[in-house]
């Protein structure tokens, strides 16, 4: 629950489209088992062939989690002039910047504006649109795999619990 959307009943957001959360600085997208399955029929591919193409284990909590890989750029894989699986990117790319840690606090959310430009302008999105995105972000937590876990030998029903 936004404890109270810093005073203002909602808080400005407008993507520019600057790209920045996707390219040039190290990141993790981290994939959910909805991400995955929509990922896999978007690209008409087996979680082997798009792990091997796509993906990186990286370590989470204790465990390793499913990260989209990065080019040595730093750009996402799936960036190219623009994001290639925009219909079917990730929760974690749909619902930013509305996330526990950037919505929780006025200074969290001014923070971030330092890395979005988006942040602070454009049209005040609501409550109830924060807190469905918030909900989205939260019902979506990314896979977390054993640390011994062994990238060749990922098997998809035990990925997708299938
Ligand atoms: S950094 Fe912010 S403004 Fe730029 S593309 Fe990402 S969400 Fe949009
Ligand atoms: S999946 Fe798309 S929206 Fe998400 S980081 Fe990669 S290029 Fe950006």
């Amino acid at each position: 629950m936004v404890s109270d959307v810093h005073g203002a009943g909602g808080l400005p957001f407008e993507c520019t489209r600057c790209s920045a959360c996707c390219r040039h600085e190290p990141g993790l997208v981290l994939l959910s088992r909805e991400d995955l399955r929509r990922l896999l029929g978007r690209l008409g591919l087996d979680f082997g062939a798009f792990y091997a193409k796509y993906c990186r284990l990286v370590p989470l909590g204790g465990g390793v989690a499913i990260s989209l890989r990065e080019t040595k750029e730093y750009d996402c894989i799936f960036w190219k002039s623009g994001c290639t699986v925009y219909d079917a990117r990730p929760v974690q790319c749909r619902t930013y910047p509305f996330w526990p840690g950037i919505v929780d606090s006025r200074t969290d959310w001014i923070r971030e504006g330092r890395r979005c430009p988006g942040i602070g302008r454009g049209p005040i999105r609501n409550r109830s649109e924060i807190e469905e995105a918030l909900w989205e972000y939260r019902r979506n937590s990314p896979i977390l795999l054993d640390p011994g876990t062994d990238p060749e030998h990922l098997d998809e029903n035990t990925i997708l619990g299938s």
